[in-house]
């Protein structure tokens, strides 16, 4: 990893596809989504002017801060919430994020829902699994999957795909095949899974979006500790 946010965007995409192709998988099967929390604006610009779009954040309003008036210059943008959403933040992140990839309790699926009618617009949804069952980490335990999963879809959320975070201490290649079985049972297309580590890994097993943060823009700011 350098400063040079347009070299590591372009190393990292070259990782994606020589992973994608070494495992039978096509080279476009898994989408890049730049990290940019905690970073400056600046690393921002340059990773738009290497022709990037795919971003993703973990704060509503830090999210509004980087990308509001960007994405007037930039209308191909696609942003993608990844941290937790709270409730009484709904209504902003429908206004700004393509895709929420944190859906992880009835609560936020009946909010979700009820934004999108008001807003009379939808937002492809991920669902958040708790793979390591990890007590602190937010997401839905394995064996509550299937049904928070049929719960979504009859709330009409339009479920296109599971995200997972592995424990930080654990290796993640189980974790990874835990998430694409959950998914492939319920008919799920979508799986969001590596980071800056194991993206590769990731990808061999059939991630469809790898987020990853520092490989793209180096160390985040301070008050930004490790992922998540
Ligand atoms: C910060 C974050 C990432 C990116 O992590 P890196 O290690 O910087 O690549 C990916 N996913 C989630 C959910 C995060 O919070």
């Amino acid at each position: 990893m350098t400063d040079d946010v347009a070299s590591n965007l372009s190393q990292v995409n070259q990782r994606i596809v020589a992973a994608a192709q070494a495992a039978d998988r096509d080279a476009g099967d898994a989408t890049l989504i730049a990290v940019s929390k905690g970073q400056v604006e600046q690393r921002l610009d340059q990773a738009l002017a290497a022709g990037h779009l795919v971003f993703g954040e973990n704060r509503v309003q830090e999210a509004q801060g980087h990308w509001a008036a960007r994405r007037a210059e930039h209308p191909d943008l696609e942003l993608h919430l990844i941290g937790p959403l709270q409730t009484n933040k709904v209504r902003d992140a429908v206004a700004l994020f393509d895709v929420i990839q944190t859906v992880d309790r009835p609560k936020l699926v009946a909010r979700l829902a009820d934004a999108f009618d008001k807003a009379g617009v939808s937002r492809d949804c991920f669902i958040q699994i708790n793979t390591g069952e990890e007590p602190q980490k937010a997401g839905i335990w394995p064996e509550a999957a299937d049904e928070f999963i049929a719960h979504c879809r009859t709330a009409g959320l339009p479920v296109v795909g599971l995200m997972c975070i592995p424990p930080l201490d654990e290796a993640p290649a189980p974790h990874f095949a835990l998430l694409r079985n959950i998914a492939e049972r319920n008919e799920i297309a979508g799986l969001s899974m590596g980071m800056s580590a194991d993206f590769e890994m990731a990808v061999a097993l059939g991630a469809t979006h790898v987020r990853v943060g520092t490989g793209v823009f180096g160390e985040r700011q301070v008050g930004y500790g490790a992922a998540p």
